[in-house]
């Protein structure tokens, strides 16, 4: 089989195993303010075999130590300040911002971040925030260093470990680590038009399967490059790692399916065609599983010839778990 355009002029799709940031006590290194760790918080077993995994505890970076007192979210949503509990003349507040600023420039050189759940530290969303000494906790918080690596690296996918118990968050997040390699790779020389336009089609199945109003937008964007490329490539990175985070669902693999059927369809024999269809809606319903059905279609489209659709990237990003598949039960 002959290759597309587009796999001409890109690098080779990424393989496992890239390298990702990750809260230090999720590793089971014992890092928290008690001496323990949370292992248990994050389906570690589900990503082993797809990243290494690079460890950072903000709160020993900035000399804390083990054990240490624990620290919360106190103030307004916009500029909470990080206390001790015991002590709030403890105030950490700008000691975790100036580390999540030294610890920057490694980010580059990662494909994703998955942040310890619910610490005023490491907690992407939904952390204890008190409005003041005495004030309750609302789940309102962004944990300080978190915030700050999302604010600066906003293209990075980043996730709370405790999400990726959700089947459709962990294939949202795995996706969008492995495309933001690929991106990584493909403008590693620099973008051009011709490039973008050979990245956006590789992708283009695998983006579908995520939202269709997503898939349209980038569609539009790559069909007019007549404006500043800088300024589109930005445009189509954000639009593109935004439509990515929003899980895939049964019906919408289904329908990136159905179109993939479309370049098989005078290639097989009408009773071929029916049980491929079948397989498709029967997927659709839950009663059959992802995996065999996307190697049935990738040998279907290689028998046709059909290189453009076999080349797509929704064919070859690596895949966790089948959409579906019950995952380990979440620990508090
Ligand atoms: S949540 Fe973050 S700061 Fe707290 S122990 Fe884990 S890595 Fe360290």
């Amino acid at each position: 089989m002959s290759s597309p355009a587009f796999r001409d002029i890109l690098p080779p799709f990424p393989e496992p195993p890239l390298t990702i940031a990750v809260s230090e006590c999720l590793t089971g290194a014992p890092v928290r303010y008690d001496g323990g760790h949370r292992a248990s918080a994050w389906p570690r077993e589900a990503l082993e075999h797809l990243y290494g995994f690079r460890p950072i505890c903000p709160e020993v970076g900035i000399g804390l130590g083990v054990p240490r007192a624990s620290i919360r979210l106190v103030g307004a949503p916009g500029a909470p300040q990080a206390v001790g509990v015991e002590d709030p003349s403890l105030d950490v507040t700008e000691r975790l911002r100036d580390y999540a600023n030294a610890r920057l420039p490694e980010l580059d050189e990662v494909d994703g971040y998955i942040f310890k759940a619910r610490s005023p530290s490491c907690g992407l969303q939904g952390v204890p925030l008190h409005a003041g000494p005495e004030a309750p906790p609302i789940p309102a918080g962004r944990g300080l260093f978190a915030a700050r690596i999302a604010e600066a690296r906003p293209r990075l996918p980043l996730e709370d470990g405790e999400n990726l118990f959700d089947a459709g968050a962990l294939e949202s997040f795995v996706t969008r680590t492995f495309v933001h390699a690929f991106w990584r790779r493909t403008i590693a020389d620099g973008i051009d038009a011709a490039r973008l336009v050979a990245f956006h089609s590789a992708c283009k199945y695998l983006v579908m399967a995520h939202a269709v109003p997503g898939y349209r937008r980038l569609g539009a964007l790559v069909s007019d490059l007549s404006g500043d490329l800088q300024t589109i490539t930005q445009r189509y990175l954000k639009t593109l790692m935004d439509t990515l985070a929003t899980p895939p669902t049964r019906s919408s693999h289904a329908n990136v399916l159905q179109h993939l059927q479309g370049y098989v369809k005078r290639t097989l024999g009408a009773e071929q065609r029916r049980a491929l269809a079948a397989s498709v809606e029967a997927y659709r319903l839950g009663k059959r599983p992802l995996e065999p059905l996307l190697n049935a279609i990738r040998e279907h489209l290689r028998a046709a010839g059909a290189d453009y659709a076999a080349s797509q990237y929704y064919l070859h990003v690596p895949r966790v778990a089948r959409f579906g598949d019950e995952m380990p039960a979440r620990e508090r």
